[in-house]
C-alpha cells in the first residue's frame, strides 16, 4: 500500500483569518505531500511494513528489523504524515465540540479555560520544533505533553487527540516569531472544544 495525501475537508481559505490560504496551502501540498512521499520512499524495501498500520509501526518501530537511518525516516516522515492528517481534521471554519471531551478535560483540567492556558504555555515554551499534545495513555487518562521534531505520541504507544503544530512553517508567513499569537489565534479553528 501506498501513502497519499489526504484532501483537506475544507478549501485553503476557510481558517482566515486565523490561519492564512497561503501557508495552509505550502503547508498541505508542500509539507506534509514531503512527509508522504519520503515515507513511501523508505518503505519500498519493506513490502512487510507497507501492509501495516502505521500507527503501530511507530509503537514498535525499535522492533521493526529496520536499520538505524531507515527508523529514523519512518519515525520522521510516517509520525509528519499521522500528525498532519489529524491536524487537519480537528480544525475547521465551524465549531464541533464533542460533550465528551469537554467533560473530560474539565474532569481533568479543572475547566476548557484552564486546559488551553496550560496547553498554550506547553506550546509556547516548547524550545524549536514540534508539536504540542492532548493524549490518551493505555490506562485512558488524557496528558499534556509538547514533542520535538514530527515525533508522534504513538512512539509513546499514547493515542493523540489534539496537536498544535508549532514548527515555523505552521504560522511563518502570518506570525513570524510571534509564536504565542499563533496558538492563541489556533483556539478559533480547534473545533473539538
Ligand atoms: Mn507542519
Amino acid at each position: 500500500m501506498k501513502y497519499t495525501l489526504p484532501q483537506l475537508p475544507y478549501v485553503y481559505n476557510a481558517l482566515e483569518p486565523y490561519i492564512d490560504a497561503r501557508t495552509m496551502e505550502i503547508h498541505h501540498a508542500k509539507h506534509h505531500q514531503g512527509y508522504v512521499d519520503k515515507l513511501n520512499t523508505v518503505l519500498e524495501k519493506y513490502p512487510d511494513l507497507r501492509e501495516k498500520p502505521l500507527e503501530d509501526l511507530l509503537r514498535s518501530l525499535n522492533d521493526l528489523g529496520v536499520d538505524e537511518k531507515d527508523r529514523t525516516a519512518i519515525r520522521n516522515h510516517g509520525g509528519g504524515h499521522l500528525n498532519h492528517s489529524l491536524f487537519w481534521q480537528i480544525m475547521g471554519p465551524k465549531k464541533e465540540q464533542g460533550e465528551a471531551l469537554v467533560s473530560e478535560i474539565e474532569k481533568t483540567f479543572g475547566s476548557v479555560d484552564e486546559f488551553k492556558k496550560l496547553f498554550s504555555e506547553v506550546a509556547a515554551t516548547h524550545f524549536g520544533s514540534g508539536w504540542a499534545w492532548l493524549t490518551r495513555n493505555e490506562a485512558g487518562k488524557l496528558l499534556l505533553y509538547s514533542l520535538p521534531n514530527q515525533d508522534s505520541p504513538y512512539l509513546k504507544n499514547h493515542t493523540p487527540i489534539i496537536g498544535l503544530d508549532i514548527w515555523e512553517h505552521a504560522y511563518y508567513l502570518k506570525y513570524q516569531n510571534r509564536r504565542p499569537e499563533y496558538i492563541e489565534a489556533w483556539w478559533n479553528v480547534l473545533k473539538l472544544i
